[in-house]
């Protein structure tokens, strides 16, 4: 009753009844369900590509698969051919499409996320990308140390299993173990996050379209901003964990977040360790070379063609309320650029403490 077809004819007693039992890394275990007689066999190599799902085809993927989608919603059929191969794919085995914590904290704030995430994670090939902060880490780090070293920005890196945990060419096994977690009591803090990173970005949205900004200036602009962006980013969550500690609150406590924090911490004691004359922290965020951290580099252009979307009057929906672009409001008395730094960190760091990798 264990074994799944198809069946083979079973090299003991020759009937027809040799199936899978189970697979494990590179190897599948056969059974008769006949007679009992079983051997392992070695499966062959695999190359599996790694893409990366936004969270939008996610829930459109399983909306899709669980034939809830709203009747007459958009691109059905390109939804519909997208499952399709992207099923199929998988299940040959020459795809995966892994979890990431971005992921993790739009499924807290979906309407069943306990489904979403199973269904995600039938779509991982028992993987996962590594904590998004972490990577963004790493990627600093290897540019202070060529910051202390007086050397060039160094170049990087971007292979997919570098930043994946799990392996990537296993073969798939039979059942998958989830585990059951309720995080929903994260929720509210994650939904204010999300709440007060659209306010930021539609502070700044206004400031584009009153500005006319064209895709190269935002660019520029966003590239050379890292050090401003970084010393805000760190300054608000240290408010938010000061506010949480006093609230007296346990759910903002849970909220908390330290990432930056100790991100800091850290390359602060590096830069002590290593003692350059003239070089610290403070300095080294400021330096040019920070252009072309790849994790700053994407989120650059990424800004920069939102804004161009947005100055240009496609007013992509950023709250609901596309028509406050075109209202003549004044700028938030923050300098844009910190506002629109510290809207898109929140909705990457707005993930309490227990997740972090
Ligand atoms: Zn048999």
């Amino acid at each position: 009753m264990f074994e799944l077809p198809p069946f083979r004819k079973c090299p003991k007693c020759k009937k027809d009844a040799f199936g899978t039992l189970s697979v494990g890394g590179t190897m599948a275990q056969k059974r008769c369900a006949e007679c009992r007689y079983s051997h392992g066999e070695i499966l062959p190599d695999l190359d599996k590509r790694v893409v990366y799902l936004d969270q939008f085809a996610v829930s459109e993927l399983y909306k899709t698969k669980t034939k809830t989608r709203r009747p007459g919603a958009p691109s059905e059929q390109f939804w519909q051919d997208c499952y399709a191969l992207a099923n199929r794919a998988y299940l040959r085995q020459q795809v995966i499409f892994p979890l990431s914590n971005l992921h993790s904290n739009e499924t807290i704030v979906f309407h069943s996320p306990e489904d979403l995430r199973l269904a995600h994670e039938m779509f991982s090939g028992e993987t996962r990308f590594e904590n998004s902060d972490h990577i963004a880490r790493l990627q600093e780090w290897k540019f202070a140390e060529a910051y202390l070293r007086g050397e060039k920005p160094p170049t990087l890196t971007f292979t997919a299993d570098d930043v994946l945990s799990g392996d990537r060419n296993v073969w798939l096994p039979v059942y998958h173990i989830g585990v059951n977690s309720d995080f929903s009591i994260f929720a509210p803090g994650l939904r204010k996050s999300k709440a007060t990173a659209e306010d930021g970005l539609k502070q700044l949205a206004e400031g584009w379209v009153k500005n006319r900004a064209t895709f190269d200036q935002i660019l520029k602009h966003e590239l050379s901003s890292y050090g401003p962006a970084m010393r805000y980013a760190v300054h608000e969550e240290v408010k938010r964990s000061y506010a949480a500690v006093a609230s007296d609150d346990p759910a903002s406590v849970l909220d908390m977040s330290f990432g930056l924090q100790n991100r800091y911490k850290e390359l602060a004691a590096l830069f002590t360790k290593r003692a350059v004359s003239g070089k610290d922290v403070s300095t080294f965020l400021d330096w040019k070379g920070n252009e072309h951290q790849p994790a700053h580099k994407i989120f650059a252009y990424l800004m920069a063609a939102l804004g161009w979307r947005v100055s240009s009057g496609q007013s992509p929906k950023l709250s609901g309320h596309p028509q406050r672009f075109h209202r003549d409001r004044d700028l938030c008395a923050l300098c844009r650029c910190d506002v629109r730094r510290s809207a898109m960190r929140i909705l990457a760091e707005a993930r309490p403490a227990p997740f972090r990798a």
